[in-house]
């Protein structure tokens, strides 16, 4: 197969609260950035907050990668799958509960996608913090299809407490 040479942007969301959560992130965006056809150009900061959803568990560690890349969407979701599976994702974790790794394809070149596998822009944009600060930090000018300009998007006030670690 013939693989067009176009790089396009992309945004990543990565997050963990289990075995080492800052070390998990760190290590999936080093995996992101060994895989062909992905160059990591820009890592946030960490951010910690406290988990979402009424599930008693330990806080959230999260971040956001900027990349560019020769793989379609889909391609990319794949991947990122890959290395949620080579952290120990088991893949059977309840929603809303402790996770090793999580990785998310938060924007990919201004497309909007709808597919039964894969919606883009990520709804956690403009819902959740731990997403939305991260990629303000690297992307503040960055126009998210549906909601416009990241720095513009409301923080949301009613969230539990996210401060930036690292
Ligand atoms: P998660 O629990 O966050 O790992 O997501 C579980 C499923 O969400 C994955 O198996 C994906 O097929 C699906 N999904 C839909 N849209 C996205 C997206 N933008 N990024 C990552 N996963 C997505």
């Amino acid at each position: 197969m013939t693989r067009s040479a176009h790089w396009y942007p992309a945004y990543i969301g990565i997050g963990s609260n289990l075995q080492g959560p800052g070390r998990q992130v760190q290590a999936a965006a080093d995996l992101l950035g060994e895989q062909d056809g992905l160059r990591v150009e820009a890592t946030s900061s960490l951010y910690r907050s406290t988990a979402f959803g009424g599930i008693e568990q330990p806080d959230f560690v999260n971040a956001v990668a900027g990349v560019l890349t020769t793989l379609t969407p889909l391609e990319l979701l794949a991947q990122l799958k890959v290395i949620e599976n080579r952290q120990g994702r088991e893949g059977d974790e309840v929603r809303w509960g402790p996770r090793v790794i999580d990785l998310d394809l938060l924007v990919y070149s201004g497309q909007t996608i709808d597919e039964p596998t894969l919606t883009v822009p990520h709804p956690g944009i403009g819902e959740r913090n731990f997403v939305l600060l991260p990629l303000g930090e690297i992307a503040p000018d960055l126009v998210v299809p549906g909601l416009g300009r990241v720095a513009s998007i409301p923080v949301n006030m009613d969230e539990p407490s996210i401060s930036r670690i690292a």
